[in-house]
């Protein structure tokens, strides 16, 4: 049976598809794969695969390939669909269009086009690889590819390496030995690290270990497919008393003492208590 088609409103529609598994995909972007009058890909084939896997028709709708290289030929063919009041839809080959994808181009002449656009949300491989990761989700960020060259790659390093939070990356097989070890000679070989490949596919894997370790295994072994790299904060260096009591003043001015200790104490990687006592003190005063 054909997935069933749908009124969908005039717009463009951003669909996240699976990373690896075929049925990761949402019903809503089957809904909008069956129904909207413009189809845009990435890659045209592996939609078209995509959709013959969930039996929607692409009947005689336009499938349009919408790539980095023709992405200014194609887009104002989408945008003249889009201003003509037409349902468009975009995905990129896996994942979520615009993460490390094409797509920020057309939603930006989209959005200056007053064109209402929505997202399908989906997978993404950097937030399943950090529910994966076993390390600290309360804050992350997302760094995408590195440089190629170790130089400026130690520099983009050099910059994370005081963020209080999880870095994640995407790493392609290749390179992955070579970047482990440049992020262990800028962040420390000590340093908590995961490597997630393949995954939701057959070969998915999960590796953690410090980055000197990881670094020494993936010099000797290039992995195969595909890879996320996430690295732990590094450990809170000793807080300056005074730049501790300064943000905590600060927070006080606009915050309760337990949510301006929880704040501090999640910038300045320190015991929740230890924060908590202190704002206490400084909120008497
Ligand atoms: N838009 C995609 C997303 O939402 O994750 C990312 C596209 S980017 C061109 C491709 C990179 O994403 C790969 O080189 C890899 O780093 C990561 N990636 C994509 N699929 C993956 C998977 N199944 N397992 C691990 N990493 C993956």
């Amino acid at each position: 049976m054909n997935w069933q088609t749908r009124d969908i409103a005039p717009g463009l529609y951003l669909v996240a598809t699976p990373l690896g598994h075929a049925r990761d995909i949402t019903l809503r972007a089957l809904d909008l794969l069956a129904s909207v009058d413009v189809l845009a890909a990435e890659d045209t084939r592996s939609l078209r695969r995509l959709m013959d896997i969930h039996a929607v028709p692409l009947g005689n709708r336009p499938l349009v390939a919408y790539h980095e290289h023709n992405a200014d030929r194609a887009r104002p063919k989408l945008m003249k669909a889009l201003e003509a009041g037409q349902s468009v839809l975009y995905a990129s080959e896996a994942g979520t269009p615009l993460i490390s994808d094409p797509g920020f181009d057309l939603m930006r002449a989209a959005l200056a086009a007053e064109v209402p656009c929505t997202a399908a949300p989906g997978p993404t491989a950097a937030v399943a690889a950090l529910t994966l990761s076993g390390l600290p989700s309360d804050r992350f960020l997302f760094a995408g590819f590195l440089p190629n060259s170790s130089g400026k790659r130690k520099t983009a390093l050099s910059e994370l390496a005081g963020v209080p939070a999880t870095l994640i990356f995407y790493e392609s097989p290749k390179r992955l030995g070579k970047m482990l070890r440049d992020a262990a000679e800028v962040l420390g070989a000590g340093r908590d690290a995961v490597v997630c490949r393949e995954l939701t596919k057959k070969f998915e894997e999960r590796c953690g270990g410090t980055l000197g370790d990881l670094s020494r295994k993936y010099l000797e072994t290039a992995p195969k497919g595909e890879i996320v790299v996430l690295i732990d904060r590094g450990a809170a260096e000793e807080a300056d008393p005074d730049v501790l009591d300064a943000a905590l003043v600060d927070a006080l001015s606009h915050m309760s003492v337990k949510d301006a200790a929880r704040d501090v104490a999640t910038t300045f990687g320190i015991p929740r208590r230890e924060a908590y006592q202190r704002a206490m003190a400084l909120a008497k005063n």
